[in-house]
């Protein structure tokens, strides 16, 4: 089974770091976005999900008719399976308990909240739209509409950022005590302003050593790291990730939203005008696609599965797409076990906390 993702691009202002597809100043089309949606979602009709996911973008920057319009277009034309997991993205400023009424009532199940700090000099930094106490006040706003899985994402590693600090900040997004939390590193990415203001980062190490402070913290604190970014309360796992990871099919609607459906994966426009005059025109606003061989889908769930800490079964995985590892990357995983990057443990092989620290160049010399 499927699931979906939908796109909605819009945004009040673009952050300093984001290299996100986003659409400023744009809120004028979402109705023309929406057609251009329910166009998208007809050739999938009757399609069965197991789970949605709508982000952005802002996907509460649109309005409440807008949003009821987006939730009927889903069910007028998706299969959702009962207790799908449903998750809308938010972001603190603007998010009205009306809004959060609406997505109750439509079946969405969980909330995924952009609060990235709650150190005031970084939401600045960073050019959020937020502050520390807006983000508090929407945390409980979205508690008080009686959402029982909430995702925090919380990003570290800024310029100048103390350790001191950091601990400081995960302190306090904990005491939030949110079901789910995603981490991220600041980077700095060619199409945001960061770019160009040529913003300097930490070095590795460092950033290392925040990575590994947070991972302590998160777990003492009774999260459980399932992913190399990804924490969660028992049972609170994100579904829908889940199925990216272990190289299930999806389909993606919207400006620059990606499908993967029988090893082909498509995308379409990430230009919004594009985007509004092609599903005008016609009903596809497709721009690529490439088809992936077994080798490469399995080669990715392999990549993956090795980000996740229940690892991945190199064995079940070569059975399930049909072909094998090369030797020389069979040799190369060797390599990474005796170095003590990779351990294989319960039938599957699994990444070690040394070898989370350097886990993307691991994956560069396997691929
Ligand atoms: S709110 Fe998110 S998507 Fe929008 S500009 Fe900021 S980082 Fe980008």
């Amino acid at each position: 089974m499927k699931t979906l993702y939908i796109h909605i691009p819009f945004c009040q202002k673009k952050c300093f770091y984001c290299s996100f597809v986003v659409s400023v100043g744009q809120q004028g089309k979402a109705g023309l976005y929406l057609d251009g949606l329910e166009k998208e979602s007809k050739q999938y009709y009757g399609e069965k999900i197991r789970s949605v996911y709508i982000g952005g973008g802002t996907p509460t920057s649109m309005s409440q008719d807008e949003l009821k319009r987006l939730f009927s277009i889903i069910y007028k034309n998706y299969h959702i399976e009962f207790n799908a997991e449903w998750t809308v993205e938010a972001n603190p400023e603007g998010l009205e308990s009306s809004k959060l009424k609406i997505f109750k009532d439509a079946g969405v199940n969980r909330i995924s909240l952009g609060v990235q700090s709650l150190n005031n000099k970084y939401l600045r930094c960073l050019g959020r739209n937020h502050d520390a106490e807006t983000a508090v006040a929407a945390y409980e706003r979205i508690k008080k509409a009686g959402f029982d899985n909430i995702n925090v994402d919380m990003m570290f590693a800024f310029p100048h950022q103390t350790i001191d600090e950091l601990q400081k900040d995960v302190e306090a997004v904990m005491r939030l005590e949110s079901d789910h939390l995603s981490l991220y590193t600041l980077t700095i990415e060619g199409q945001s302003r960061f770019y160009t203001r040529k913003i300097r980062l930490a070095d590795d190490q460092y950033q290392a050593a925040q990575y590994e402070l947070v991972c302590d913290l998160l777990t003492k604190a009774g999260y459980e790291q399932y992913e190399i970014s990804n924490f969660a309360k028992p049972s609170k796992c994100s579904q829908h990730n889940l199925n990216y990871w272990q190289g299930g099919e999806y389909i993606g609607l919207g400006v620059g939203a990606h499908s993967h459906i029988q090893g082909e994966r498509f995308w379409n426009t990430s230009r919004f005008n594009d985007y509004l005059s092609l599903m005008q025109e016609g009903d596809s606003a497709r721009e690529g696609f490439e088809v992936l061989t077994p080798f490469e889908q399995m080669k990715e769930v392999v990549l993956f599965g090795l980000r996740m800490n229940r690892g991945v079964s190199i064995e079940q995985t070569e059975k399930r797409f049909g072909c094998f590892l090369s030797d020389e990357q069979k040799e190369k995983i060797s390599q990474f076990i005796q170095n003590g990057f990779l351990v294989q443990e319960d039938g599957c092989l699994k990444t070690s906390s040394k070898g989370r620290l350097v886990l993307d160049e691991l994956c560069a010399r396997l691929v």
